[in-house]
């Protein structure tokens, strides 16, 4: 359903990503990891729309949709949740919420999306009325879900969800996160720092290095930490062309 192809990005003089593969194949769990400043953020950003790749595809459903501006990519079907879930804290949480539909306008869809969503995580209920900001790291993690979710995505993509959220309650938004792609069948692509919580739900992981993709796989076999730190840091070279941190010219390819 979702094809990302050679994605590149650059910022100027800094090429942050040098050719991204992956797909995403119905409603499974694809979490993308590495070494900071490997590419994952961008990664995101650039099939959301919000940074511009210089090259590749973002194929959903056979539709391109790389280099559309970020509510045609919406309105295509691609949300992404962003790192730090950047709620407006001083609005209600129903408020919050209704900002992610700005795609379909009609009253009437909405609020029944609100009610689908609320009895999905039953947890907010009682909270739609309080402002955002007085809701804990986990709730309101769950608010940015729902918010993401009121736009219908046909893929859901999060920037680390697990950040500001306490350890106890990670382990829960995990178990949110596979009934959405089980229950619901939300296809989701997740990046994540947390190792232990990117393999606990992924389904597949793809690593990023560089700015390239240099392995995709179940995430068991990843748990060993020298394997994992061979494609975090190490001999990616032998199997792949280095990615050049720097491009020559200062224009995007
Ligand atoms: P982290 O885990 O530290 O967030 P990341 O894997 O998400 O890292 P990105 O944030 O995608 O990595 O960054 C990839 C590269 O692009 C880094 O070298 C970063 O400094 C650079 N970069 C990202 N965004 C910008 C920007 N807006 N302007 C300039 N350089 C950027």
């Amino acid at each position: 359903m979702l094809e990302v192809r050679d994605l590149a990005v650059s910022f100027g003089r800094i090429r942050a990503l040098n050719g991204v593969n992956f797909s995403v194949d119905g409603p499974e769990i694809v979490t993308l990891i590495g070494a900071n400043g490997a590419g994952k953020s961008t990664t995101l950003r650039a099939i959301a729309g919000v940074a511009k790749p210089s090259r590749g595809s973002v194929v959903l459903d056979g539709e391109d949709v790389a280099g559309r501006p970020p509510a045609q990519v919406v309105s295509a079907g691609i949300t992404l949740v962003p790192q730090g879930r950047q709620l407006f804290g001083s609005m209600s949480v129903r408020e919050n919420i209704e900002l992610g539909a700005f795609v379909h306008a009609k009253k009437s869809d909405v609020s029944a999306d609100i009610d689908k969503w609320v009895d999905f995580f039953p947890e907010i209920a009682e909270h739609l009325s309080s402002r955002a900001a007085s809701l804990s790291g986990g709730q309101q993690q769950i608010v940015a879900l729902i918010r993401g979710l009121m736009a219908r995505p046909r893929l859901l993509m999060l920037d680390e969800p697990s950040i500001g959220v306490a350890p106890i309650v990670v382990r829960r938004i995990g178990e949110e996160l596979t009934r959405l792609s089980r229950e619901a069948g939300v296809p989701i692509v997740l990046v994540e720092q947390n190792i232990a919580f990117a393999f606990d739900i992924a389904d597949r992981v793809v690593i990023l290095a560089q700015g390239r993709d240099v392995h995709t796989g179940p995430p068991d076999p990843l748990r060993d930490p020298n394997v994992l730190a061979r494609y975090f840091f190490g001999d990616v070279a032998v199997t792949r062309q280095p990615a050049a941190p720097y491009v020559e010219r200062s224009t995007p390819q």
